[in-house]
């Protein structure tokens, strides 16, 4: 290879050397400015945050904790993971902090690890009432090493029913018990939690990858300093890159970080640690404060709007970030809601209800939520407009000439909240 071929393997532009990948990436950046994103487990991050997961950190390898390496180098990324460390502990009240999982089910997997030996018996909410797959599903690593047991929500209002999560945990003596869910509309009372986890001597870990940024934001109660670990991910209500952590107490402080590395990870991905950072500085600031009250206050006032338009709401409405519309009563699937909704130009998901009775590839919901659309700009006005929408795409006999109709309305709304202005492609950063 001449010197020439090297210098522009290392510069040229990915437009020039992949145009296939570079024009995926334009398409998926056309697709998410001309749709109405409300799908509850995305968001928006900051064009800061995607500079810093483009960046050259993406090139050093960091095993090990800050001062503590591997390899040699790290003197620049040891500051980046403690301005990562520093921010989240500013912003949650944590002890300690371990920002190294690369996904919220990693994070997951290594906080049993930290507590758990393979056979312990953990009580954690159902996947079918709201739960996550790592908390116990058969076929995932958590249902396969640990004997999961499941409580869920009340039939009569679809609430977590805390008296039977004090009955299974009095019957099933569980060595931790996990509070959190994907798809839960409504507060959870950790201190409840806490209170049977002491009565029956089990450790208590919360799950908050969903509601991290309301959290963040003062707008849900926190379970730090309620929960002996805390495990999140930063890409959903945070607004972060696609990535998790641990926080702890000190005393589990050197089991966690030996169980996320060796125990589980190799090298950490140092560039989305920088993201990371970068993300929990956006958390400390005022705008992010009032930018989660407004998350919620957009979530109440489309839930207010869905109601009006005739759509039912499990739970009936919501506390937070995202709603659970209940098609149980219709003719309509989710999955056939989803494609709909999907041609009216709103991306949502299809998702189980409790005590559905369609399958789940089929279910009879749809998980709506709004930090995505709040953090591009839009307010209560909209969420009623888009509230609109919805219920005309919902009802029995929408044609596709309405459907059509509604995608203009739903592309008005978003041709007037520009994404990412300074991109001029998916690929170039400004
Ligand atoms: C999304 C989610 C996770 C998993 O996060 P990934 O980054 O997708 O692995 C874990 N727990 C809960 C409650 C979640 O909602």
């Amino acid at each position: 290879m001449s010197f020439a071929d090297q210098t522009s393997y290392l510069s040229q532009d990915i437009s020039e050397v992949d145009p296939d990948v570079a024009g995926l990436l334009n398409a998926e950046l056309e697709r998410q400015s001309d749709t109405l994103e409300m799908i509850a487990s995305e968001n928006f991050t900051s064009l800061a945050v995607l500079q810093a997961v483009g960046s050259v950190l993406t090139n050093k390898y960091a095993e090990g904790l800050p001062h503590r390496r591997y390899y040699g180098g790290c003197e620049v990324v040891d500051k980046v993971e403690e301005l990562a460390i520093g921010r989240a502990k500013s912003v949650f009240g944590c002890e300690h902090v371990n920002v190294q999982p690369h996904s919220g089910a990693t994070a997951n997997e290594a906080a049993y690890q930290a507590v758990l030996t393979p056979g312990d018996r953990v009580l954690a909410m159902a996947l079918a009432h709201g739960g996550h797959l790592s908390h116990g599903l058969k076929v995932n690593f958590s249902g396969r090493l640990y004997e999961f047991h499941h409580y869920g929500v009340r039939r009569e209002d679809c609430r977590i029913d805390i008296d039977q999560v004090a009955e299974m945990a009095r019957a099933v003596r569980p060595k931790l018990i996990v509070a959190g869910a994907s798809a839960y509309p409504r507060i959870i009372d950790f201190a409840a939690f806490r209170a049977i986890a002491d009565e029956v001597g089990a450790l208590f870990m919360v799950d908050m990858a969903h509601i991290a940024g309301l959290v963040a934001g003062g707008v849900h109660p926190t379970p730090v300093g309620i929960a002996d670990i805390v495990t999140t991910t930063l890409h959903k209500s945070l607004g972060g890159p696609r990535s998790g952590m641990i926080m702890c107490n000190a005393d589990l402080a050197s089991a966690v970080d030996r169980a996320v590395f060796p125990g589980l990870q190799g090298g950490p991905l140092m560039h989305v640690i920088a993201g990371k950072a970068v993300s929990l500085g956006h958390a400390q600031t005022e705008e992010f404060r009032e930018r989660q009250h407004q998350v919620v206050a957009n979530t109440a006032a489309l839930a207010d709007g869905l109601i009006d338009g005739g759509v039912s709401l499990v739970t009936g409405g919501t506390d937070n970030h995202l709603v659970l519309v209940d098609l149980s009563r219709t003719d309509l699937t989710g999955a056939d809601a989803e494609i709909r909704l999907d041609h009216a130009g709103i991306t949502v998901n299809k998702n189980g209800i409790p005590f559905d009775e369609r399958p789940p590839t089929v279910t009879s919901g749809l998980r709506i939520g709004t930090p995505a659309l709040t953090t591009r700009g839009l307010k209560e006005a909209e969420m009623r407009e888009i509230a609109s929408v919805i219920s005309t795409a919902l009802r029995p006999a929408v044609s596709d000439a309405e459907l059509a109709g509604l995608r203009e309305r739903s592309q008005a709304i978003s041709e007037r909240f520009p994404l990412y202005p300074q991109l001029v492609s998916g690929s170039a950063i400004a």
